[in-house]
């Protein structure tokens, strides 16, 4: 094992990601863990005897873990079970339609044809085609690569790459370029949505986000034991290469000694040495002071703005009335009043769009049978200090169950079978981010380059995680990690500390 000293602060996917390649690489790391067990966000409530998944349920860009996997000697198959879903979710509206949007492309089109109109369904293929082309121009400057400069990155586009951005309006909110891709409101609506996948509202969104719809056409998986197998899963890789888990370790100082960093103290008094600490924590906590003062200058020191929170149901309950798939959208009339309750009043949504996991299907359930049901709407993010009221929260889930009523789903809510978090625990499960779930919003056109990448100015210190680049989500979380691991290996390298060859093939630089 090598000298180097590396020390992961959290074992989020970004964190395990790291440490899966470092370790890989024959350096000594070790990550700490303030929780009891690995992945962060990604995890489940018991209640009622069963775990529920409830954080990330949703599962895409499976290639990030292939790649992960591969590069150090297994494979996604030889680590855990996956499935492919053939339904992508299924999306409720107050007006009684309905409409599954599938992994076959051919299959949603058909749909809407029959749902909406011909001509739409003719847009959707369009539409299509336009989230193809963007991912395929974003995926290698932006998706892959260490965090890009506006310059650099539109140099990397080259002429073809700027065509396919010029044609989309980059300068567009994603809802308004929505409306330019369809005229059912609710195809818009549905669209637009996927910026909450990275805690945003669509109306301060860029266009740019329409290829999260493509992220998600590409494939969506379910994972056999819940999507914390996936963090148990690399983590036990990680330690099949030499990583050491702490767990119930709460790191409290990241230290550092004439302008490097030197180790970290944990809240029990231990100070682990270390040469190199990737921090996987939201970048918050670090602008906040909580790490101490050196970690606090060597992040921007202006707050951005806040993703979102949550409100979460956990619940093995009957659901009744409608036929569930495994993900499952109800809509509201007047999509912007939840959005204008979140970011500008900073209050819980009157009218929330609710996304209800029900993960034991797509399978047969006996009537009466109860399941696993995790439900969420959108909040916002001020669980540090102005979070919503018990009242409030009690009224925005009245608000909540008689809302997915009205659309024909009953549940069973109780104080025995459910589980609720708030924005406030999750602020207090994950410190600094006053709940936000996704780092910063990603509000207007330059925000896609206004997250830390994971190099810092403190020497020796890199950070990982949802609110660095590429930004949140599983898979893009993993990336981020995977980005830190460079950063270090080429440290090394560049310091001679390391041979030359050791850094990863493949690494993509702006
Ligand atoms: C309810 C919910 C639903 C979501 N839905 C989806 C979805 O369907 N699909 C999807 O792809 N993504 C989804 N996400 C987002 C996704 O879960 C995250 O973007 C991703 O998991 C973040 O990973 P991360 O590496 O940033 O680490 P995090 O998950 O943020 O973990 C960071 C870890 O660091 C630890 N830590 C922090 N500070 C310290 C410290 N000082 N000392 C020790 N440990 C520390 C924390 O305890 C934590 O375990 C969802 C998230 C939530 C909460």
């Amino acid at each position: 094992m090598s000298e180097h000293k590396v020390v992961i602060v959290g074992a989020g996917m970004a964190g395990l990601s790291s440490a899966v390649r470092l370790a890989h690489r024959g350096l000594d790391v070790t990550v700490v863990e303030a929780a009891a067990g690995p992945g962060g966000k990604v995890h489940s409530r018991e209640v009622d005897g069963v775990a529920i998944d409830s954080g990330p349920t949703v599962f895409t860009m499976r290639w990030v873990f292939d790649e992960l996997l591969r590069s150090v000697g297994t494979s996604l198959e030889a680590e855990l079970q996956i499935s492919p879903l053939s339904v992508l979710a299924r999306h409720f509206w107050p007006d009684g339609s309905q409409l599954d949007l599938s992994a076959r492309a051919q299959d949603s089109e058909a749909a809407i044809a029959e749902w909406s109109s011909p001509q739409e369904a003719q847009r959707f293929r369009a539409f299509c085609q336009t989230t193809r082309e963007l991912y395929a121009t974003l995926e290698g400057p932006m998706i892959r690569a260490q965090r890009p400069k506006l310059g650099g990155f539109t140099a990397r586009l080259g002429m073809q790459g700027l065509g396919v951005l010029a044609r989309m309006g980059p300068m567009r909110s994603l809802w308004q370029q929505l409306g330019h891709q369809f005229t059912d409101p609710r195809l818009r609506q549905l669209f637009a949505r996927y910026a909450t996948y990275c805690g945003s509202d669509p109306w301060q969104s860029p266009a740019t986000l329409m290829l999260i719809a493509q992220v998600e056409m590409d494939g969506v998986w379910s994972v056999d034991g819940g999507m914390v197998s996936m963090a148990q899963s690399l983590a036990r890789v990680a330690r099949r290469h030499g990583a050491d888990f702490r767990y119930r370790s709460p790191c409290v100082h990241i230290a550092a000694r004439q302008g490097r960093v030197c180790g970290v103290h944990l809240q029990s008094g231990e100070f682990l040495p270390a040469d190199r600490v990737i921090f996987n924590g939201d970048v918050q906590a670090l602008r906040q002071g909580l790490l101490g003062e050196h970690a606090r200058s060597a992040v921007p020191q202006e707050a951005p703005t806040p993703s979102l929170s949550a409100l979460t149901w956990s619940m093995h309950t009957p659901a009744q009335g409608v036929a569930l798939d495994r993900h499952n959208v109800f809509f509201q009339d007047h999509y912007a009043s939840e959005f204008e309750d979140i970011f500008e009043r900073q209050r819980l949504p009157q009218k929330p769009t609710v996304y209800v996991c029900a993960q034991d299907r797509p399978g047969q359930m006996q009537a009466d049978q109860a399941e696993r049901i995790f439900c969420l709407v959108n909040a916002p993010a001020c669980g540090d200090g102005n979070g919503p009221t018990e009242e409030a929260v009690e009224q925005c889930q009245t608000h909540t169950f008689q809302h997915l009523r009205q659309l024909g789903l009953s549940l069973q809510p109780t104080a025995n079978n459910c589980i609720r978090t708030t924005p406030q625990d999750f602020h207090q499960r994950f410190p600094g981010s006053g709940g936000a779930l996704y780092g910063q919003a990603t509000h207007g056109w330059t925000s896609i380059f206004s997250r830390p990448g994971a190099q810092t100015p403190l020497t020796g210190l890199y950070l990982a995680g949802g609110s660095v680049h590429p930004g949140p989500g599983v898979p893009m979380a993993s990336l981020s990690g995977q980005r830190a691991a460079e950063v270090v290996m080429e440290s090394l390298v560049s310091t001679r500390q390391f041979p030359m060859e050791a850094t990863f093939g493949g690494m993509s630089t702006p």
